[in-house]
């Protein structure tokens, strides 16, 4: 086995056997019943951190979801007679079945639906659960089994400490394998760049369906072990108010990383703890002053420590170290190319209103394969509108797009990637707190196929060795190898250009539409851009080039389409475009 990887696993496992050991540790009673809560909580936290630190939607009915795995094990085991072991399948597949149902409604809403719909919904089911006869109104549920294995009660204090500790560290492991996956970074597209991500084939609804699923299912767990430590249920702690703390624990903790879960929770509650104590005793008073406390601590985080209290502990710990081991995987598989001189894309009077800006008039040009074709045109002539258009990523007010035969317009971006067409942006989109290699994988998304669950459970590590070999190769070929492991929003803007090549390069596609890779270039790297375009040319690849510097267009394309305003002023080869009155006066912007 590889050593990097083994000794990622011994640390884990080290990390779980100290679990026993603290455990059997002469502590107070207290602070083991404190330590369960704390896990209890941390649980949910992590599925938080996943849903709203990397992915960037906000839940306020985490709570609502724990609730499910509560009762869901409380009504079956006392009601039914089943064994606990059996009901946490039981709350499991209720709360999937309710969070694809809420995801599915929700998630197709941008911005501020999804925490409403997640208040909305915390608030109904609290008051489901507290109106059913079946489930006790608000007394709830008494007299819940314990948990047993063999003669073994694991319900308390000890034992149930090692059971929940091990979720949350075990859950922790999950979602940290979670992130470093193709499906990985696909999620940690979805906070920041959904464009790029569906343009690289990514489909950013089911993921975001995906994450709010995996969080759903982090509360339901931690809801089932709520149910057989407190050996009770009632509503009260499944309301919208825990499902408010819970968030706040994740912001505390940090938000954005796994271990911030965990920090987050032991803050809150020793916090909780300690304030109940110590108000009283300041005020005078007794009443819910914490709750002031609370506001005003989460307000000061956010202002200094933005990425919560992790981030004092984990900007000292090395980053992780990705193990160079994909030099023996195989290749990935590469599609069929059309042949040389065939027509790959043909636009056909396409056109795009923006309100009563005509931004593209009627547009038509083909692109035949082994064939670099320039776009060019003042500011503001609609070169990248026209890019947008061709790629899927805005829709078409009306004419057609054929890519290698098959009309594709009116596909999403995801489909029209699929089928082998691949970009690069005008405004560099990129995620730059992962690698330069991470991000070029992404443009391999749809070369590889493994899932969340098996990239939790560390199964996809030889279709994963895959996916870095190609972003290696081609970040290698465009000359960019010396920069695999570097943060991507630490490069250079020329480098930032090239990365977006490498990731175009990584779908393995039959065109290439390029919207200004010179620009924030160096004049070597220009050169080598150059070489590299021609070099890609001749093994047959087809490139739409959005370009102003015009030495690079006129030395690498074939053939030039000139738009201005919208309309197409004229096409021909770079002698003839160059040779152009009306090109000449379109650029110094003469009346002609
Ligand atoms: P180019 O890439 O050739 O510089 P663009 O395609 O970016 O030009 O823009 C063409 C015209 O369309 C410009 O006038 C621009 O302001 C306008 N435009 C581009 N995108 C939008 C948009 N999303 N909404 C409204 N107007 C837009
Ligand atoms: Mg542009």
């Amino acid at each position: 086995m590889n050593p990097l990887l083994s000794s990622t696993l011994a640390r884990r496992a080290a990390l779980l056997a100290t679990l026993p050991v603290l455990a059997l540790l002469p502590l107070p009673d207290f602070w083991i019943t404190q330590a369960n809560y704390i896990g209890l909580y941390a649980l949910v936290v992590l599925g938080l951190v996943l849903l709203t630190g990397v992915g960037g939607l906000t839940s306020f009915g985490q709570a609502a979801f724990v609730g499910i795995g509560a009762y869901t094990t409380a009504y079956l085991t006392v009601n039914m007679g089943f064994s606990p072991w059996v009901t946490v399948f039981a709350g499991l597949a209720i709360t999937a079945v309710s969070a694809l149902a809420v995801g599915w409604i929700t998630l197709r809403m941008s911005g501020h639906y999804l925490p409403l719909a997640t208040i909305a919904w915390g608030l109904s089911l609290y008051y489901l659960m507290g109106n059913l006869d079946a489930l006790g109104k608000y007394d709830g549920i008494l007299g819940v089994p314990a948990l047993t294995l063999g003669e073994w009660d694991l319900s308390r204090g000890r034992p149930f400490f090692v059971l929940v500790w091990a979720m949350v560290v075990l859950g922790a492991f999950a979602l940290q394998n979670l992130l470093d996956s193709r499906t990985g970074r696909a999620i940690r597209a979805l906070k920041s760049a959904t464009q790029m991500a569906e343009a690289m084939g990514v489909n950013t609804f089911r993921h975001k369906v995906g994450i709010f699923l995996i969080a759903a299912l982090f509360a339901s767990i931690s809801g089932w072990l709520f149910a057989h430590f407190q050996r009770t249920v009632n509503p009260s702690p499944f309301g919208l108010k825990m499902g408010i703390e819970y968030l706040f624990m994740a912001v505390l903790g940090g938000v954005g990383h796994v271990w911030g879960a965990i920090t987050g929770a032991l803050f809150t509650k020793v916090m909780e703890d300690q304030l109940q104590v110590l108000l009283p005793q300041l005020i005078g008073t007794s009443g819910s002053y914490e709750v002031i406390v609370f506001g005003i601590v989460l307000v000061l985080v956010l202002k200094y420590l933005p990425d919560g209290a992790w981030s004092l502990v984990g900007r000292w710990l090395p980053a992780p170290r990705r193990a160079e081991n994909w030099a023996q995987a195989p290749a990935l598989p590469e599609r069929n190319k059309p042949a040389h001189g065939d027509v790959v894309l043909d636009v056909d009077q396409i056109r795009k209103q923006f309100g009563g800006l005509v931004a593209v008039n009627d547009i038509s040009f083909q692109v035949r394969a082994g064939q670099i074709v320039g776009l060019i045109g003042p500011n503001g002539a609609g070169k990248s509108t026209t890019f947008n258009l061709v790629t899927g990523v805005l829709g078409l007010s009306s004419g057609t797009v054929k890519f290698r035969g098959e009309v594709i317009s009116g596909l999403p971006s995801r489909d029209i990637a699929q089928r082998g067409m691949s970009r690069t942006f005008q405004h560099v989109k990129m995620i730059p707190d992962m690698t330069v290699l991470e991000n070029v994988a992404l443009g391999a998304h749809l070369r590889g196929s493994r899932g969340a669950l098996s990239a939790m459970l560390r199964m996809d590590r030889g279709e994963e060795q895959q996916l870095m070999r190609e972003a290696a190769r081609q970040l290698t070929r465009i000359g960019m190898g010396e920069y695999l492991h570097e943060q991507a929003g630490n490069l250079a803007m020329g480098q930032q250009r090239l990365l977006e090549i490498a990731r175009a390069l990584c779908s393995d596609p039959a065109l290439l539409l390029l919207d200004e890779p010179a620009a924030g270039l160096r004049h070597k790297e220009k050169e080598a851009l150059g070489a590299v375009l021609r070099q890609l040319r001749s093994e047959g690849m087809s490139i739409l080039l959005v370009e102003h510097d015009m030495d690079l267009v006129m030395d690498v394309t074939d053939h030039i389409v000139v738009m201005e305003f919208g309309t197409h002023l004229m096409e021909g080869t770079p002698e003839q475009v160059q040779q152009s009155p009306q090109v000449r006066a379109a650029y110094l912007g003469t009346e002609h």
